[in-house]
């Protein structure tokens, strides 16, 4: 990428490509286009088939490798784990809901048109519990991985991740390190794919340029609409989820939510202005401890921890993008449709790296789950540079209350915070 280029911040790139996108796509036809302009407009997206594409072939390997690393990596002291494990999938699980319940009422999708697929679509398929189970199993280890099954490659990751935290925790007991090279294997190709990723995703701009180029010059702007009333309905869903948190905080925690709010404003507006929960984790830690004042062990396990895996903001979007897409295309998707949307994004947020954008990549694997055409994700694509600074705030305040929960209704003592191991500040620090 030419070097003036980096300089300029993703989201005004995408910006940039945006407008110039509506430009060409009006002069291209705005809705009306001659038949040479239709085949111009068709492969004006070429670009963000293929990273759509390279998206949907790197997601599974990329939950194959986060479970992996969790399992391979994570201390967690035994009590805290469990109740660690249980705040996680409650918050993700009422984040889910309050993203499905806000789609069901609000229904952006029916608040505009899109194209119907040129694909066939099969989410009319009813739900079959014993089949699913009876499918559960692949009939080789690396079939999840070709045919992109969430529910098989979770079944081949836990299998693989379990068995080899046995065997490590075997192995040092023994004052073995057998295991290290696979750590490092595995640690090395995680960040292989992340790089991968990551080139990927300062291509977008072209993609974008290309889509809503497309689109306006083939369907003019009435997609547009659908899209504004999507925006609106994530933000109010995202801003229950923090109102959830809120209530959480209050109740559950010595932590009152002035304290919580003005002293972890510094994480909530990194995570906004980077988009990556990643990045932000070290702030987010930092104020925990040192203007909200929790216990270096809960803000530790809630900022490390969590921003690796609880993303309870892109569970909630990834849910309500399924949603709105088989809306707009006059999909009714039944309840047990809906039932596994909530599985698959659970998985698909546990998955998502915390960097910009990830929740695209795993979002394939929730469209795929029900037969929704994965081509129509093109088209968050082009909202998706402001939707996911929203949506990373969420996940890093879903860090931020599962530490505040995890340091209980007491506030530390003097003598506490004098005894304290300073291990992991020097863990985050590294
Ligand atoms: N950008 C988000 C994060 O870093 C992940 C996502 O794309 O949903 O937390």
């Amino acid at each position: 990428m030419p070097i003036f280029l980096k300089r300029i911040p993703l989201y005004i790139q995408i910006f940039i490509a945006l407008l110039l996108g509506v430009g060409v796509g009006t002069v291209l036809g705005g809705g009306q286009p001659s038949p040479e302009n239709v085949s111009l407009l068709n492969n004006l997206a070429i670009p963000c088939t293929l990273i759509l594409k390279a998206l949907k072939a790197l997601a599974t390997p990329l939950i194959l490798l986060a479970v992996l690393h969790v399992f391979l990596t994570a201390e967690l002291p035994q009590k805290s784990g469990r109740r660690l494990a249980f705040l996680l999938l409650t918050n993700t699980l009422v984040a889910i809901l309050i993203g499905l319940t806000v789609a069901n009422i609000v229904q952006p999708g029916k608040w505009g048109q899109l194209a119907p697929p040129q694909t066939a679509i099969t989410a009319t398929k009813p739900l079959d519990p014993w089949g699913l189970l009876q499918d559960s199993v692949p009939q080789a280890v690396v079939q999840p991985l070709v045919d992109n099954n969430v529910i098989q490659l979770i079944v081949v990751a836990l299998a693989f991740g379990i068995g080899l935290r046995g065997i490590k925790a075997q192995q040092l007991k023994e004052g073995k390190t057998d295991y290290l090279p696979i750590e490092q294997v595995i640690t090395t190709l995680l960040e292989t794919v992340m790089k991968i990723l990551s080139w990927l995703i300062s291509i977008v701009p072209i993609a974008v340029f290309g889509i809503v180029a497309k689109t306006v010059g083939i369907q003019g702007f009435a997609p547009f609409q659908a899209l504004a009333a999507f925006i609106l309905a994530v933000l109010l869903a995202l801003f229950l989820q923090s109102c959830y948190y809120l209530t959480r905080v209050q109740f559950g925690s010595w932590v009152g939510i002035r304290r919580f709010l003005t002293g972890g404003a510094d994480a909530l507006i990194t995570a906004f202005s980077t988009a990556s929960s990643t990045i932000t984790m070290p702030v987010t830690f930092r104020v925990l401890k040192e203007k909200v004042g929790l216990r270096e062990s809960s803000a530790s396990l809630g900022a490390l921890v969590g921003s690796n895996f609880n993303n309870d903001g892109t569970a909630l979007y990834e849910a309500m993008a399924a949603l709105f897409i088989a809306q707009a295309l006059g999909i009714n998707l039944s309840l047990e449709q809906q039932v596994i949307v909530i599985l698959t994004s659970i998985v698909a947020s546990v998955g998502a790296a915390g960097i910009p954008e990830a929740g695209l990549v795993t979002m394939t694997l929730v469209f795929s789950s029900v037969g929704l055409p994965t081509e129509y994700i093109a088209l968050l694509v082009t909202v998706d540079w402001f939707l996911d600074r929203c949506r990373t705030s969420i996940n890093v305040m879903g860090d931020m209350t599962v530490s505040a929960l995890l340091d209980g209704k007491v506030p530390q003592t003097e003598e506490e915070l004098i005894l304290q191991p300073a291990v992991a500040t020097a863990a985050i620090r590294d």
